[in-house]
């Protein structure tokens, strides 16, 4: 009905309709109101004030009215809360983040907080941010001017910004009595801006129009440095960080006391492969707003970046302190931890991370890996999965997945979830390093080699990559790229006992058994790797024929590890040799018990009874080998069935 009638009087006239539209604009304004919900903070010393509690009724039922009209918003006290402020705190931003540490937001849109701390010379009536829902207003003797001041943080929270325009609200010092059209303008577009903490207050389909709205304004050169601040923002929210850092220094050559300017050019020259120049500008935030927890959780990205854990983990800590529901600190530090090997660690820190933000898929998807690295294989699976509902583009969890696969064994679907990852995100280093391992267990050596090449060319300074792609070019055989990217794992770690061992290894292999030495001496004798260390010992010993050490050594490493199969086969091999039947025959069996060399195990196995002349055994053993796939020597199985007849 009603678009008929629309229709009508637009063939009608020009001005009936421009009436009727916007008639059926303001009927849907009324129908459609955002209900804002906010939790109310008062501090000690607002409530020193008489009838503080009416003061705030009326104060939001003024707004209210104002909002209601102009943008369909409204903002509803659903909580009081008591907040114990920091008296020691000198500005409004101190204040801010105080409140922000001590009162939470959950189960509301925003927090208020109402602070009765004195005002000092120049300091501001309230404060607010965009990217976070939490503002402080100061109380004031003139209700009116509370009012106001209200008005103009709320509109910061939708978008709005410091102006040099006397008349409005959002003029900056003292403010005007009513919205000028730019900031209308602001505030309708984030009309329906989301409150959740980690998610951008806008959708990607609004940035580019908030951006050209900002910029026309910026035309008027009145030297309003906040729209310069909240371009950067969505600039960066766009990964556009030239503008991000063009936009920051455009605003900091008007004024140098610009926190949020300093912060953001440190984000983008974080995110630019800059973590040094980002951390020197983290550092100036600091010299105006210490307590401000997102600088410290800067720092910490900043300094893992850099390759220094112990920093970042202090610095995560510290932005844990002064905000105790920082889910995304306590998820990095978190992942800080599990990189450390320190699972117990990282798996509290995800937990606490997806109490306080459920959807967290990186919290998740860490969980995972530190319970893989526990080697509880059930939790980890059910953390991946998890990450995966909540983000099936998340390349760590298929990385963790395809681990998973691989410590069952299951090389196939292991290689499918490092596919993905890779797909997924080709820098993503940890993936070519697992698949290369994959291809490594699966004796694929030269697709294990190219995929760990990659991997050391996409983060050179992880020295496990190197360790395991000198193990790849040992087995592949190439000595002397063995050597070469061993060294590189030892520049980097020089207590790395892989990487140690594999140099010991290449070098044997090489028929140096000096350097051999040399390097095995350098291995930790502490390490997990102590069988390895005697295995490579007896080999060395065997090489200067010295065979007494050389069994003396493989017997250790048998007592370190009983499954040792190198150990065993070495054993069973030195006494064969020696003609030392009965004790070779021990370890042979001992290889076929444990399932490892098998078919060299039953060929050997079937010489040594044909040296005792038991014939039939021995053809039985012959028989296995050849079973196993292995090429038994044709004259030896024509003597044993020659000397089976004649028996
Ligand atoms: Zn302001």
């Amino acid at each position: 009905m009603v678009l008929k009638k629309v229709i009508r009087l637009l063939i009608i006239g020009g001005l009936i309709f421009n009436i009727s539209l916007s008639l059926l604009s303001a009927s849907s304004k009324s129908e459609s109101v955002r209900v804002i919900n906010v939790r109310v903070a008062v501090d000690e010393e607002f409530r020193q004030h008489q009838d503080w509690r009416s003061l705030i009724r009326s104060l939001f039922n003024k707004v209210n009215q104002l909002y209601t009209a102009d943008f369909g918003l409204s903002f509803k006290v659903k909580s009081y809360a008591f907040w114990m402020s920091d008296d020691t705190n000198q500005n409004i931003f101190g204040l801010l983040n105080d409140l922000r540490k001590k009162v939470s937001y959950l189960g509301h849109d925003l927090v208020i907080g109402f602070t009765g701390e004195k005002k000092r010379p120049f300091h501001l009536l309230g404060g607010a941010n965009y990217l976070r829902n939490y503002i402080v207003l100061r109380w004031n003797p003139s209700e009116n001017l509370m009012k106001l001041t209200l008005t103009h943080e709320l509109a910061h929270l939708f978008g709005a910004v410091d102006l040099n325009e006397p008349e409005s609200i959002m003029n900056q010092g003292q403010p005007g009595t009513k919205f000028d059209p730019f900031s209308a303008k602001v505030i309708a577009l984030n009309r329906e801006r989301t409150f959740l903490p980690s998610f951008f207050p806008l959708p990607p389909n609004k940035i580019d129009e908030a951006i050209n709205i900002y910029t026309q304004r910026k035309l008027k050169k009145k030297k309003e440095t906040d729209l310069n601040i909240m371009i950067a923002v969505l600039a960066l929210e766009k990964e556009d960080y030239p503008r991000v850092i063009q936009e920051c220094e455009e605003a900091l050559a008007v004024e140098l006391k610009l926190p949020e300017a300093y912060n953001l050019k440190g984000i983008a020259y974080r995110r630019t492969n800059r973590p040094a120049r980002a951390i020197e500008e983290y550092k100036k935030v600091l010299l105006f707003q210490p307590r401000m927890p997102e600088v410290h959780y800067n720092l910490g990205l900043a300094y893992w970046h850099l390759g220094e854990a112990e920093k970042a983990i202090l610095e995560y800590q510290k932005a844990i302190e002064l905000d105790p529901r920082y889910a995304k600190a306590y998820a990095n530090l978190g992942y800080v931890f599990l990189k450390k090997n320190r699972a117990d660690e990282a798996i509290l820190c995800c937990q606490k991370a997806l109490e306080l933000f459920p959807d967290l898929a990186k919290a998740q998807s860490t969980l995972a890996a530190a319970y893989l690295l526990r080697d509880d294989l059930s939790q980890a699976k059910i953390h991946c999965e998890q990450a995966l509902q909540l983000d099936p583009s998340l390349p760590e969890a298929y990385s963790t997945r395809g681990s998973i696969h691989l410590r069952q064994g299951k090389i196939e679907l292991a290689l499918k979830d490092y596919n993905q990852a890779i797909n997924l995100d080709p820098a993503y280093s940890e993936a070519w390093f697992n698949r290369g391992r994959a291809y490594l267990l699966a004796n694929n050596f030269t697709q294990a080699i190219s995929d760990l090449c990659q991997a050391t060319q996409l983060t050179p300074q992880d020295h496990r990559y190197w360790g395991t792609l000198a193990a790849a070019y040992l087995k592949a055989e190439d000595f002397d790229q063995a050597i070469d990217s061993s060294l590189k794992a030892v520049e980097l770690n020089d207590t790395y006992p892989v990487a140690l061992l594999n140099l010991a290894s290449a070098y044997l292999r090489k028929g140096e058994g000096q350097k051999a030495w040399e390097w095995l001496e350098k291995v930790p004798l502490d390490s997990d790797h102590l069988a390895e260390i005697h295995l490579l010992r007896g080999s060395l010993f065997r090489q200067q024929g010295q065979w007494l050490k050389a069994k003396d050594e493989w017997s250790k490493a048998l007592e370190v590890d009983p499954h040792n199969g190198e150990a065993l086969l070495n054993l069973a091999n030195l006494y064969l040799e020696q003609g030392q039947l009965s004790p070779a025959r021990n370890y042979y069996q001992r290889l076929i018990a444990l399932g490892v060399h098998q078919a060299v195990a039953y060929n050997n196995l079937a010489y040594i009874y044909y040296r005792q002349e038991e014939f039939d055994q021995a053809w039985q053993c012959l028989l296995k080998a050849e079973e196993l796939g292995l090429q038994v020597h044709p004259e030896f199985k024509k003597q044993l069935a020659l000397r089976r007849k004649k028996k």
